[in-house]
């Protein structure tokens, strides 16, 4: 019994995880039980999650560029942190499809019967994506919790109270306590995440049993194998070369975001475990507060590797090959396309539509994955959350040298005077 007391979050959230599994399991003929009474529970745990999102990323946002002071720093953490999300969801989609082609070439990928298929795609064109960034009504960027629209809005808000000065001190404040507030809720409801996880994981195992997971093992093996090293290789080098850090640490620190991942399959709902994290890791609050929430929005690195591995693998069914040019179509809008996937369960597979309608892929092919779905969404999910949190270690590595700079250079003229 001291035993247990002594665990920390981190170890229930394991416990919770292998738990749900072996429940799961148990449970394999028996779906309509745990979808029925089990499920519920994790709902409600994702739910409580959810609804602080809009909250937590509106008033941290605003919050972080308040406290960096100036609009040049602002500006200049914010530029960093676009072109490092760009780079490693380029590097992501580049592995995902080297992968899917190497498959493909060794004829791994399984022949299914594509004819008959019909799958409703509502998939928008490339600038419906980036119109969509920008809100024409507040109110309903808030309750249709539109994330990106949210980031938009918070950083005029940010900038707005900047800019304003004196007069707009009251206002700083009281976004400052409501984050506050916000952030003491969040850590009531985090503490139940190991049931959340446990009901979550029991339901997903007794649904998608081995069956279902039968012929698209492999292609669900390859997607995992692109995770795995994107995370190795992309993320191993980010924390130890960029952020001189240790890298099996910064897994253990992120340990508790990453299962989170696992279970909700939702960056957003993930969002205040991330900050936890990652701030535990010595990310500076003011910094990560700014690049974490930006993140679970617009860098999906799991994401854009999931799109590059099924629309190889959607071509191949259709024995469509694929030339250069469509890989670098594929590339370019997989890259926009995990910018304006919402940070929520799913959403990966409903701008696949858009990827595979303009590189000319059948859209009906996500038919023959989406059954399984929600066994990559555990993955990509994962790995997006990590991504987000090796910009938050790295951005305040930069921001810290750049302090230091710029305290040297005052120190400097200080002398000389
Ligand atoms: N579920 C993913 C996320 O929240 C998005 C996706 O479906 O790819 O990060």
């Amino acid at each position: 019994m001291k035993f247990l007391k002594k665990l920390k979050l981190p170890a229930w959230i394991f416990i919770g995880l292998i738990l749900g599994i072996l429940a799961g399991l148990c449970f394999l003929g028996n779906p309509d039980f745990t979808t029925n009474y089990i499920k519920p529970f994790g709902t409600i745990y994702i739910n409580l999650l959810k609804f602080l999102v809009v909250p937590v990323v509106l008033t941290s946002i605003i919050s972080g560029v308040v406290s960096m002071g100036d609009i040049k720093r602002v500006g200049s953490v914010g530029w960093k942190t676009i072109v490092y999300y760009l780079c490693t969801t380029v590097v992501a989609i580049v592995i995902g499809l080297a992968f899917a082609s190497g498959a493909k070439a060794l004829n791994l990928f399984p022949v299914l019967e594509v004819s008959g298929l019909e799958y409703e795609a509502s998939s928008s064109s490339v600038m419906d994506v980036i119109v969509n960034i920008f809100p024409s009504n507040m109110w309903a960027s808030f309750t249709d919790a539109n994330m990106l629209q949210v980031i938009v809005i918070a950083l005029f808000l940010g900038a707005g109270i900047l800019m304003a000065g004196e007069k707009a001190k009251p206002f700083a404040t009281w976004i400052d306590s409501v984050y506050a507030v916000i952030m003491k809720i969040m850590m009531m409801i985090i503490k139940i995440t190991p049931i959340g996880v446990f009901c979550l994981m029991c339901n997903v195992v007794a649904v998608n049993g081995p069956s279902i997971v039968g012929s698209l093992f492999l292609v669900i093996l390859v997607a995992y194998l692109a995770y795995i090293v994107h995370f190795l290789v992309c993320y191993g080098v980010s924390v130890r070369c960029l952020s001189g850090k240790k890298f099996g640490k910064f897994v253990k620190g992120i340990w508790p975001a990453m299962s989170v991942a696992f279970t909700t399959t939702s960056s957003a709902a993930t969002l205040p475990l991330t900050i936890e994290c990652s701030n535990d890791m010595g990310a500076d609050p003011e910094v990560s507060g700014f690049v974490l929430p930006l993140g679970a929005t617009i860098n999906m690195d799991g994401t854009a590797i999931y799109q590059g591995v099924a629309a190889v693998f959607i071509a191949t069914c259709y024995g469509i090959d694929l030339t250069i040019g469509q890989m670098a179509m594929i590339v370019m809008t997989a890259t926009l396309a995990s910018i304006g996937t919402a940070g929520v369960s799913g959403a990966g597979m409903i701008m696949l539509a858009m990827v595979l309608e303009t590189v000319g892929l059948p859209v009906e092919g996500i038919a023959l994955i989406a059954g399984v779905d929600k066994l990559f969404d555990m993955g990509r999910t994962t790995l997006n959350i990590v991504g987000d949190s090796t910009c938050a270690l790295y951005m305040t590595k930069l921001d810290q040298k750049r302090s230091a700079k710029k305290l040297a250079k005052a120190g400097a003229a200080a002398s000389e005077e």
